[in-house]
């Protein structure tokens, strides 16, 4: 390659879940169309690791390559458990190789859009433009779009409480069939908490096959073996004896309100778990990531600073203070999630989680929550 065509209109580095969503959205704009672009990742992605589930109220760019949906959710907290419709919205699961597949299909045909495997170690704001340095080239691009996080910073800070989402995942394949297909469990609490807040979650996506995934809300990541022991005991419990594991996942996504955003500059932005997109309090990112990069798109369009992309809202401090309590007493994530799916209406904890509910909502929230509790963070945070 020649140093000419090392600059490019946009540069977008990463190309997992955001990047290449950014891309997609970029390839079906005419706005784009003469404009090059250029991804980097270390690999071409094709292969199914991972799944994502989100809700969503009606259809989605996403519903051609649903794997599965569920209109009922269960949940089973300390005391009690329920089963509950959650329409309007639907929860849907897509692989992640589906998404590749159907991403690459449409942008693999754009002229003004090449893709490179390369291992990128560093970007760097220059007065003017960015520059992204990988073990091979140098690009400069006045529009860099960067998903991968180079640092640890957030985990160093002590401003803020940092959690982690971990779990490891085995999909399970049965002789028989034994799982309802209907209803997904958003959280299972009778499992023994260990000082901490861990939770089974459960994807039936046919009667014979289901995701088993043993996940914490916590500081530090287990040893392998804790999560599948758990994982095997579980399913011993429910009298799943009879059955392979077809399938493995493991992930542990940052909750923090730590403010990713701040790395933005005039030509740099960053985007995904990266960029601050995993919802602090749940490690949600997948729904955020598609809000998200219709939002940046239209930011784009506008020609002006990516520093300004970035808003910090309510929610951010809500997110904050849950954080404050999970991480100062670990072991009340199972009550204070069963007082919240107690209280209040499913559809109510989704619309909250979106940040979509108005202020009046958010006051009937709080009031159900442990007062207490979120009166003590809120006075530490305040004062
Ligand atoms: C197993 C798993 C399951 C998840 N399930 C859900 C879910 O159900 N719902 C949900 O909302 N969220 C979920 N998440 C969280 C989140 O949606 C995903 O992590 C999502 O992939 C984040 O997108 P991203 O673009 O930020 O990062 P990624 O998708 O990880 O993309 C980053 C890209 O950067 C590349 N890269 C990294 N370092 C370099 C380097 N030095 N040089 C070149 N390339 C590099 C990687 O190869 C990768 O392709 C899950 C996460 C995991 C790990």
């Amino acid at each position: 390659m020649n140093s000419a065509s090392k600059n490019f209109d946009y540069i977008i580095v990463g190309g997992g879940a955001s990047g290449l969503m950014i891309a997609y959205r970029m390839s079906r704009d005419a706005y784009f169309h003469n404009k090059s672009i250029l991804i980097l990742d270390q690999v071409k992605k094709s292969n199914n690791d991972k799944t994502w589930c989100f809700w969503e109220k009606k259809k989605g760019d996403w519903d051609d390559i649903l794997n599965h949906f569920w209109k009922d959710i269960i949940f089973k907290g300390d005391s009690e458990a329920m089963q509950t419709s959650i329409e309007p919205y639907v929860y849907k699961m897509i692989k992640s190789s589906d998404f590749y597949k159907k991403i690459w299909k449409t942008i693999g045909t754009k002229k003004n859009i090449q893709f490179s495997e390369e291992n990128v170690v560093e970007i760097q704001q220059e007065q003017s433009f960015g520059v992204v340095y990988t073990t091979q080239n140098e690009y400069h691009s006045k529009k860099i779009i960067n998903s991968i996080l180079f640092t640890d910073a957030y985990q160093k800070q002590q401003k803020y409480p940092t959690l982690q989402q971990h779990f490891v995942g085995y999909f399970v394949r049965t002789k028989e069939p034994v799982f309802t297909t209907n209803a997904a469990t958003f959280m299972d609490f009778t499992i023994p908490q260990k000082g901490n807040t861990r939770f089974m979650y459960i994807l039936p996506y046919a009667e014979n096959e289901a995701l088993f995934e043993y996940t914490l809300f916590s500081k530090e990541l287990l040893d392998y073996t804790t999560y599948t022991d758990a994982i095997k005991s579980y399913l011993k419990e429910k009298n799943i004896t009879d059955y392979e594991i077809v399938e493995k996942e493991q992930g542990a996504i940052p909750m923090t309100s730590y403010k990713f955003w701040n790395s933005n500059s005039d030509n740099i932005i960053y985007i995904g778990t990266a960029g601050g997109w995993s919802k602090a309090s749940t490690g949600f990112t997948f729904k955020n990531i598609d809000k998200k990069t219709r939002l940046l798109i239209h930011h784009l369009k506008k020609e002006t600073s990516l520093k300004s992309f970035q808003k910090t809202n309510r929610f951010w401090f809500y997110d904050l203070l849950l954080l404050d309590i999970l991480s100062k007493h670990n072991e009340k994530g199972a009550a204070v999630f069963s007082r919240m799916f107690k209280k209040l209406s499913p559809q109510l904890i989704l619309k909250f989680l979106d940040e979509e509910t108005t202020f009046t909502e958010e006051l009937k929230i709080f009031s159900n929550m442990q007062i207490r509790l979120f009166s003590k963070a809120l006075i530490k945070r305040l004062f």
